[in-house]
Formats: C-alpha cells, sequence, structure tokens
C-alpha cells in the first residue's frame, strides 16, 4: 500500500514541534514526512527582539534544523512556499511543487502595518533573524555615523517603537540594557539618545494587569524610556514619524522606526484562497480547515475562538506548540487508521514578559502576579523548557539561558 505523504509547511514553533512529534510517533514503513521551510534553521522569534536591541547574538536564537530533526525520518526541503493549492492538494514552492495527502500549515505571522504610509517603505520590524538583524546593523550605523558628521544629526540617535504591545514592550527593555553600552561604545553622551514609545491605547500592555503595566513603565522610565500613550503613530518618512495625539498632529525626527504593533498571519492563507477571518483560516475543533479534511493550520495562522471572552485567542508560540501538539496526534490518527481525533483546548499556563535581560513581570498559574527576579527566571525557565521539549537535554545544554543575572 502507497505510504501517505505528510506535509508540514513552515517550521517556526507549529511546524517544529509537529514533525518533532510526527518524527518519533510515526515509523518509517507508516508514513513519508516533509518539511518545508524558508532556511535551514529554526528560530525562536520570542528571541528576536533580543537579537534586534544586539543584547543577544542572532546564532543563539537559530537552531540548524538538521540538529533537530531525523533526516532519516524526515525529508526536509529548503525552499518558499509561494501558494497552497488544496482542491489540488499541492503547494507551490519557489523552485517546484509538492503534492501532499496530509498538509500542516505553520508559516506564522507578518507584520501588520494597516495600509498606514510610509510604514512598508521606511519602518523595521522584528520578524525574522533577517528583519532583527538588519535593525541592530542599523542602530549601530546611526551611532557609528552621529561623530562622523560635520553637523551631528540628533535624528540618529533618537528610536521610536510604534507599538506597546508585548513585542514593543520586550523590545525597549533590550534597548534600555543596551543603548548604555552603545553610548560608551561610540562615544556618545547618553543623554542626547531618545528612545521613544507611541502607544495608540491610554496605556502600554492593553488589557493586561494594571499593576504590572504600571511596575513596567516606570521600571523602563527610570532608565530613560519616554512614553506617548494615547498617541496613533500615522505616518512614518525616512527621517521621522508622525503622530496624532489629542488631535494634534506631531513630527519626531528620527531614523529609526522600529513598527512592533500587530501582527497578521503569513499573506499566503489570504493569497490562496482559504476561507479566512481577519487573515486567519478559522479552523474546525481539531484543528482543520473548514473545507478540507486533509488541511490542518496550527499556530498565528489558525483562529480559535475563546468562548469565555467571545474573542480570537492572542497569537503566541504556547499556543502554537500546544496546537502542534494535537495536530500531530490527529494526523497520525488520520495517516495511519489508529484511533480517532481530538478536539483541541488551549490551557493558558500564563503570560510573562521580559524587561530587559534583569527585569520582568508575567502573571502565571491561578493569576499569580510576578515582577522583577522571580519573573526574570520563570521567563528563563519558559524558554528553556521549550528547548528541552524541542531538543531534548543537548539541545537545552547548547541553547539554553541559565545565567540569571544576565
Ligand atoms: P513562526 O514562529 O512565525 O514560524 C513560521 C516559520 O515559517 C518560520 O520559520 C518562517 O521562516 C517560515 N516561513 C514563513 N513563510 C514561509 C514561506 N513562504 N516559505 C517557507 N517557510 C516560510 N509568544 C509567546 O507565547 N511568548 C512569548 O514570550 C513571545 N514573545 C515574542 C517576542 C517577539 C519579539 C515576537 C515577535 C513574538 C513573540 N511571541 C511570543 C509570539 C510568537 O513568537 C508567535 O506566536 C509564534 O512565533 C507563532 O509560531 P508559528 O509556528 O505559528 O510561526
Ligand atoms: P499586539 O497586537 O499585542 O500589540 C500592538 C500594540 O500596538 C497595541 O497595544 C495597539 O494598541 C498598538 N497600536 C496599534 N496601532 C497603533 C498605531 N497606529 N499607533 C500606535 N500604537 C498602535 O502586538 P505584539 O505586541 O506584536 O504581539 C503580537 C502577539 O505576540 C500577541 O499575541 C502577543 O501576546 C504575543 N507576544 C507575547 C509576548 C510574551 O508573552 N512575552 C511577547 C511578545 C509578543
Amino acid at each position: 500500500m502507497k505510504k501517505p505523504s505528510i506535509v508540514v509547511l513552515g517550521a517556526g514553533y507549529g511546524g517544529m514541534i509537529a514533525t518533532v512529534n510526527l518524527q518519533k510517533s510515526l515509523g518509517i514503513n507508516e508514513a513519508n514526512i516533509t518539511l518545508v521551510n524558508k532556511h535551514d534553521y529554526h528560530y525562536q522569534a520570542t528571541w528576536l527582539h533580543e537579537n534586534a536591541a544586539g543584547t543577544l547574538h542572532h546564532d543563539r536564537t537559530r537552531i540548524e534544523i538538521k540538529e533537530v530533526i531525523n533526516m532519516n525520518k524526515v525529508n526536509f526541503v529548503k525552499d518558499t512556499v509561494v501558494s497552497i493549492k488544496p482542491d489540488e492538494k499541492k503547494v507551490k514552492l519557489k523552485n517546484g511543487e509538492i503534492y501532499y495527502d496530509y498538509l500542516v500549515i505553520a508559516l506564522g505571522f507578518e507584520a501588520a502595518t494597516f495600509g498606514i504610509p510610509g510604514l512598508d517603505e521606511h519602518a523595521f520590524t522584528i520578524g525574522s533573524i533577517n528583519s532583527a538583524r538588519l535593525i541592530r546593523e542599523h542602530i549601530e550605523y546611526n551611532f557609528a555615523m552621529y561623530n562622523n558628521e560635520k553637523d551631528p544629526n540628533d535624528a540618529r540617535l533618537t528610536i521610536v517603537v510604534g507599538g506597546g504591545g508585548f513585542t514593543g514592550i520586550e523590545f525597549l527593555g533590550e534597548l534600555a540594557n543596551r543603548i548604555p553600552e552603545l553610548c560608551k561604545e561610540f562615544d556618545i553622551d547618553k543623554n542626547k539618545v531618545r528612545i521613544i514609545n507611541v502607544e495608540g491605547a491610554h496605556t502600554v500592555l492593553p488589557g493586561f494587569d494594571p499593576d504590572l503595566v504600571e511596575y513596567a513603565m516606570n521600571s523602563l522610565e527610570a532608565r530613560g524610556i519616554e512614553f506617548k500613550t494615547g498617541a496613533l503613530l500615522k505616518e512614518c518618512k525616512p527621517d521621522g514619524i508622525v503622530i496624532e495625539k489629542d488631535g494634534k498632529l506631531e513630527e519626531i525626527p528620527t531614523k529609526t522606526t522600529v513598527w512592533a504593533a500587530g501582527v497578521r498571519a503569513n499573506s499566503i492563507i489570504e493569497a490562496s484562497g482559504f476561507e479566512t477571518n481577519r487573515g486567519k483560516i478559522e479552523v474546525r475543533n481539531d484543528m482543520r480547515a473548514p473545507d478540507y479534511d486533509d488541511v490542518f493550520v496550527v499556530g498565528d495562522c489558525a483562529l480559535i475562538m475563546n468562548e469565555e471572552s467571545g474573542r480570537p485567542f492572542p497569537p503566541t508560540a504556547q499556543i502554537a506548540i500546544q496546537m502542534a501538539e494535537a495536530v500531530s496526534h490527529n494526523v497520525k490518527a488520520m495517516a495511519t487508521g489508529s484511533g480517532e481525533v481530538e478536539s483541541f483546548e488551549p490551557k493558558i499556563l500564563g503570560t510573562v514578559a521580559s524587561l530587559g535581560h534583569d527585569d520582568a513581570i508575567g502573571v502565571v498559574l491561578n493569576d499569580r502576579k510576578l515582577f522583577g527576579f522571580k519573573a526574570t527566571v520563570m521567563k528563563k525557565v519558559i524558554d528553556n523548557r521549550y528547548l528541552l521539549k524541542l531538543g531534548g537535554p543537548g539541545l537545552l545544554f547548547k541553547k539554553g539561558k541559565f545565567n540569571i543575572f544576565y
């Protein structure tokens, strides 16, 4: 009998956990497993703000796929997905095509720029190893240029972060740690540097615990971050941004705008003609796409509703990993005809956000609030737990975060 072909698209949290689980649970004679990814490495998107600020080298964040995946059991294809044709059970790649019996879509997120003028052209985003490295290099270049121009341009030392959600806040924390080092390195007076956060809501981290929000703002303000809340970023230019606050427009000169004000699902989903809700595939209980019994979706491309709040669950690595665990079970059940497909129910264990390497905030099980040292340790435990799950103790010791003071 022909072995079924299982194809996983994307090697982020969802794609990697799905592939590792399938590799472990399926025998070589039971199915052909293929993983397709743009790069030959997996990166932990949850560390990219550190790479962007330059507080952590990007080689710590990326993991070679062959280190984790058994290439004798999984066919790895380094290629870029162009579109999915579910009616033909086929995926178009930049360099060919691939057919499947079961598909797992795990193509992740992109920055959402909401049509704001100039953002696509002039702003930076934190979305991949390459985009994070570009931000680090760009900031260093501007600091290096500052003392090499006849008329030093203060816009080179102004960094604007658009959006005060978790990505914006975590990036600000890293910048707060990094800027003093950069000033020393490039002979720059620290008082000349401005790091400005522009957040449209009346507070950063809207909807999060107010005590922890206050703690985060105090911690970051004490390290020189300026907050402009209730202020919408309206336009981005090569040399500045325009914001609107209390009905008034203000222009802030800057050479560096980092847009961290929201994400959307990979645009391949909409372009491939799937039925979407907010750009994502609203999956059935077993994580299958509505009209296709052979297509599963995990991570930031999938939408699942939180019945309690009546709103979608936020796109997080935590949920992507849990979805992948459920999907690998269900794909195996269908591909081998053994067992039943299961419904997926996310278990939210909490939310912990770093404020640089030495401070953090979080809410964990039973609404317990954490901040400072305890939250910092918890954040590292979460990061290390993922490495252990993905690649066992070997990967944990190679890439894990063990220094609790840095
Ligand atoms: P991704 O991790 O985005 O992976 C998608 C993969 O698909 C990538 O490897 C990409 O290269 C590949 N790919 C994309 N397009 C193509 C293509 N056309 N062809 C081939 N391959 C392609 N969540 C948390 O739970 N906790 C956190 O602390 C946290 N911190 C975060 C910090 C930052 C700075 C950011 C940006 C996000 C953070 N998140 C966090 C959110 C989390 O990173 C995402 O929800 C998670 O990465 C989604 O996982 P995924 O598997 O769906 O996709
Ligand atoms: P987000 O959507 O959570 O936050 C975006 C922020 O930008 C919001 O506060 C919004 O009010 C603001 N905003 C939107 N348009 C604006 C404008 N024009 N001007 C000014 N402000 C504007 O996006 P995110 O922070 O990128 O997070 C994406 C996902 O990743 C979320 O689900 C988040 O929970 C997750 N994440 C989690 C962690 C963590 O758990 N530690 C860290 C980072 C990201």
